[in-house]
């Protein structure tokens, strides 16, 4: 039987670090549902007694059904106070949460020079602290902040931090790399001597930041060197350069080491989850993330293409079906008329060797005039239809207008004004926005809203404008990528013109258009809780 690894997620504490990030307490019950979904073992869903907010998360999660084990998180006892008359570590005594995380000192140059506590009553603090909570019938994790760099200066008073945790009855002992310093090779030396030193008591986790770039390489030697319990955060959020990133790690763990983290269903749920966290917590996903990134199984150019027609080992490092990835195959020049069918049949319309052949023509002819269809797949996907016949537009424009108008006390107001037509009615709605696409965005939206309701789902996420032709100045060519969303599915689309806001106006009809193509109109936004559909 493969051996055990246990996920212990912080987006919530320790992920909430990271810049930009901040939830309401409704948001953060969501992102426990999400990760709930996942199957990960421990949430840690914030610091107790370090605000108010998170009391009051807690007592929303009480009232919920959740299959993980819920964590408080607090800090060792105040060095003047016994620790049953310490109000933080009382609040977490009291809290409804089973599992209670505690981070101590370890390192003795903060000792000396943050918290001027001697080395011995430090040592008293710990123990006091995980054996107050454990005689209170919690299950106590220790979380031994810069681990690493105390084992560095000192490996023999960084082992007695530990066991001093231990012997007070902690379940589980944190070896955290909380300001990401060390490498690999220390990691895994330090992680087995610990794993030795402790045998028979509590076992190990690993908590690692990704400042040297290794949070998910140190994770993963950690557990080859004996740890059994990952501590991370979904997509790699924290503060700084970020916690061990949990959606790389996992799938490591699970496909290529071999070890037991998941079920296999739950793994498959992994990419829509990762991207159901960004999106609460209002970031771009990274397109370039390991296995849920968009990019992660997106294939370019005829030789990788046919080969992954042929057999997916040649170019993917695992199947991304275990992950719910997608695969894609760009569109660009370099591809010929294979790629064109091949993701003309993912997107449910197959081709005849005909009509690939005219669309690669067409391809060939929009990419002279400045189009690139690789980020704009939603473009592409209207583009298949309007070369086979199967495309019908949302509406029929009459006019649009924009007008800038800059005021005498330094304000810039923008206003459109549209002017279509939709199943024999003319609709001409007026809207104000920051600019001229924001401002035609909104009047459109008003418009087709009524019409088709499931654009109000759709956001646009990403607004990307290129000059083409430099030397040209301000007669060059203006190309806007945008990414839109239903909050399941992102896709992008794409404009060219020499003039930027036709270019953006181009972009923004595609965008909404392939969102309603079959394959994604179906979608309407997922609660929390609910399990993914991906087709
Ligand atoms: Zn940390």
């Amino acid at each position: 039987m493969s051996q055990q690894v246990l996920i212990y997620d912080t987006t919530l504490r320790d992920g909430m670090q990271g810049e930009g990030m901040s939830l309401s307490v409704e948001e953060k019950l969501r992102v426990a549902h999400a990760l709930d979904n996942l199957g990960f073992h421990f949430i840690e869903a914030g610091f107790l007694g370090s605000n108010p907010k998170d009391a009051e998360l807690f007592e929303l999660l009480e009232r919920e059904t959740f299959q993980a084990d819920m964590v408080a998180f607090g800090m060792t006892r105040r060095r003047d106070s016994a620790a049953q008359d310490d109000p933080a570590l009382r609040a977490l005594a009291d809290s409804y949460a089973p599992v209670c995380c505690l981070v101590g000192k370890t390192w003795k140059l903060h000792l000396e020079k943050v918290t001027k506590v001697d080395p011995d009553e430090n040592l008293a603090m710990i123990a006091d602290s995980v054996g107050f909570l454990a005689t209170q019938g919690k299950r106590v994790v220790y979380d031994a902040e810069h681990f690493f760099d105390s084992y560095r200066d000192d490996p023999e008073y960084a082992v007695r931090c530990h066991r001093a945790a231990a012997e007070a009855g902690a379940e589980w002992v944190t070896l955290c790399d909380t300001n990401g310093a060390t490498l690999p090779g220390a990691i895994a030396a330090a992680t087995e001597h610990v794993v030795g030193q402790l045998a028979g008591g509590p076992r190990i986790g690993i908590h690692t930041h990704d400042d040297s770039g290794c949070g998910v390489a140190n994770s993963l030697v950690a557990v080859d060197a004996g740890a059994q319990m990952v501590q991370g955060t979904v997509n790699g959020h924290g503060e700084r350069c970020g916690n061990a990133n949990l959606t790389t790690i996992v799938p490591a763990l699970q496909l290529k080491l071999g070890y037991e983290c998941i079920p296999a269903e739950r793994l498959a749920g992994l990419t829509d989850a990762a991207h159901l966290v960004d999106e609460i917590c209002n970031v771009s996903p990274n397109p370039n993330q390991p296995y849920v990134g968009r990019n992660a199984f997106a294939h370019k150019g005829g030789m990788h293409v046919a080969g992954i027609t042929r057999d997916a080992r040649t170019f993917e490092h695992v199947d991304p079906a275990a992950v719910g990835a997608d695969r894609r195959l760009l569109i660009s020049e370099l591809s010929g008329k294979g790629t064109v069918q091949a993701r003309a049949k993912q997107t449910g319309v197959p081709l005849e060797d005909g009509e690939a052949t005219r669309v690669v023509e067409r391809v060939k002819e929009l990419e002279s005039r400045g189009f690139q269809f690789e980020a704009a797949d939603g473009s592409f996907d209207l583009l298949i239809r309007r070369e086979t016949g199967g495309y019908e537009p949302l509406f029929r424009l009459e006019s649009w207008r924009v007008i800038a108008e800059k005021r005498e006390d330094g304000r810039v107001k923008t206003e459109a004004t549209i002017k279509i037509w939709m199943d024999g009615e003319r609709y001409l709605r007026s809207a104000e926005g920051n600019g001229p696409v924001n401002a035609l965005d909104r009047a459109l939206r008003s418009a087709i809203g009524d019409v088709y309701p499931h654009l109000r789902d759709i956001e646009l996420v990403n607004y990307k404008v290129r000059i083409l032709d430099e030397r040209k100045g301000t007669g060059a060519v203006t190309r806007v990528l945008l990414d839109a969303s239903d909050g399941v599915d992102t896709w992008g689309s794409i404009g060219v013109s020499e003039n930027i806001i036709e270019a953006s106006w181009e972009a923004l009809v595609d965008s909404l258009e392939a969102g309603m193509l079959p394959r994604r109109s179906h979608h309407t936004r997922r609660g929390a809780g609910e399990p993914a559909t991906r087709q």
